[in-house]
């Protein structure tokens, strides 16, 4: 097999374990689906929840200097004006295939490329598409009303800030945290969860005076290395990609993008943008509201000018997943199991009685199970027999499986102990068990 097809058929267990496992479903399914759009399942929900908060712990609770918000979805079409989305700064250049009238963006295909990649066909001149999603607010539906659904969770960061400075009295340099969905019209949507229509990120607006952004810049650039080392992405797939002058938004000084080695190739996982002054400017230009920052220590008033580190959720989830999906074999069958860093796993431990249809069995698992319950999140199987239950919990990348057996009723109370990665099984005390699994899971 070819690296290449390796690839892709890796990508295609990936989504098939994800539907198999409820991680991701199609979503509208039974209507035959919509324009690559995806569902969270029970799994998934618990995976994304949990990089949201190991996420908002990390950069709000952890620090001193950052204040979380969380915006509306729907703002005032002003702010979009002011930022420069409703214009051409917010357009992607489509092209159509004259002959099979596929659509693509432009600037994803070889340079000068007049051709179709599918068919061959002569492609149209690029027009520029914007990507915002449009609405319109109460019954009428005219230009008066028009609003958009956000592109992005960043602008409620400058629209907010007098709030969060008047209230917080934060001192520079400090951050302003979000997390939510956005919405692009995207032209070609497609890979997964890699790219949809609607989508969450996670950002940080971090404000620094003009003089100090370079060290902050650097200093952003090792804190996102650290997330991504937190939720187990390998070093040796993550690539900088310096922006060169030209391919940045004009009001950008440097913009580098984190680049992941997935399964259908290098692509964008994460960025972080040098912005200056330009949002918080225009934004005080257009309002007509004094945005300056006061430093009551120099008695200076300025604008803050910003770093923006920006997260993808779903792209850290394909990412996490594409990471973690892993084959060995075992007694000479495949074994399909994700070695998700426990810290994210939807469930920590598992807990099996060996027999379902012991009471005795049963009523000691379950003794265990909602004791653990109190402080981890934990599975519960008793269907089919002890290997298939193992690998169903592998394939979700449950770290531990425990087991209650006749050793533990009959004889002296442990219980079996499974390890996901090695496969170890270790005898632990029930009455140990809870810090036993504690110090593993920290
Ligand atoms: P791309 O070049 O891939 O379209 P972008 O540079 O437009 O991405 P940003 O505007 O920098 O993306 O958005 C910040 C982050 O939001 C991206 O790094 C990515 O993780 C995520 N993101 C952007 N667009 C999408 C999308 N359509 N689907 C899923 N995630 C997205």
């Amino acid at each position: 097999m070819t690296d290449k097809t390796e690839k892709s058929d890796l990508m295609d267990k990936i989504v098939s374990l994800c539907k198999r496992r409820g991680f991701v479903f199609p979503g509208s399914e039974i209507y035959g689906g919509l324009a690559n759009s995806w569902d969270y399942g029970p799994l998934g929900v618990e995976l994304k929840n949990n990089i949201k908060n190991l996420w908002w712990k990390t950069f709000v609770h952890g620090r001193d200097d950052m204040q979380g918000i969380d915006a509306a979805l729907i703002m005032n079409p002003k702010i979009w004006e002011a930022s420069g989305h409703t214009t051409a700064g917010f357009a992607d250049p489509m092209v159509d295939c004259k002959k099979c009238k596929k659509r693509f963006r432009s600037d994803h295909l070889p340079e000068d490329t007049k051709i179709c990649p599918d068919c061959k066909g002569e492609l149209t001149e690029p027009r520029m598409f914007n990507l915002m999603f449009r609405t319109f607010i109460g019954p009428v539906e005219d230009e008066s009303a028009l609003a958009y659904l956000r592109p992005e969770t960043a602008q409620a960061m400058f629209v907010d800030f007098k709030n969060i400075i008047d209230t917080m009295h934060p001192k520079i340099p400090f951050g302003i945290a979000q997390m939510g969905r956005a919405f692009r019209n995207e032209i070609t949507p497609g890979n997964f969860i890699f790219r949809t229509r609607e989508f969450e990120q996670m950002e940080i607006e971090y404000f620094v005076r003009e003089k100090d952004w370079q060290e902050f810049f650097e200093y952003w650039l090792d804190q996102m290395h650290q997330w991504m080392d937190l939720i187990g992405l390998s070093s040796d797939k993550i690539h900088h990609l310096e922006v060169p002058d030209g391919e940045r938004a004009h009001y950008s000084k440097r913009t580098v993008d984190f680049e992941y080695d997935f399964p259908f190739g290098r692509k964008e996982l994460y960025g972080i943008a040098y912005r200056a002054d330009f949002d918080l400017k225009n934004h005080m230009e257009q309002s007509g509201v004094d945005l300056r920052y006061f430093d009551d220590m120099s008695g200076e008033r300025f604008l803050p000018h910003v770093i923006e580190p920006t997260f993808g959720v779903d792209r850290t989830l394909l990412a996490v997943l594409s990471e973690s999906y892993t084959e060995d074999e075992v007694n000479g069958e495949i074994r399909t199991y994700l070695k998700l860093p426990t810290i994210i796993a939807p469930y920590k431990v598992a807990v099996f009685p060996l027999l379902a249809n012991k009471p005795q069995l049963v009523e000691k698992a379950r003794e265990i199970y909602n004791d653990l319950k109190l402080e981890m999140r934990v599975a519960w199987d008793d269907g089919g027999n002890i290997g298939k239950r193992y690998r169903r919990q592998d394939e979700i990348g449950t770290p531990y499986c425990v087991t209650v057996d006749f050793d533990t009723i009959e004889k002296d109370d442990t219980v079996t102990v499974r390890d996901r990665d090695t496969l170890e099984q270790t005898r632990v005390r029930a009455s140990e068990l809870k810090n036993y699994l504690r110090e593993k899971i920290k």
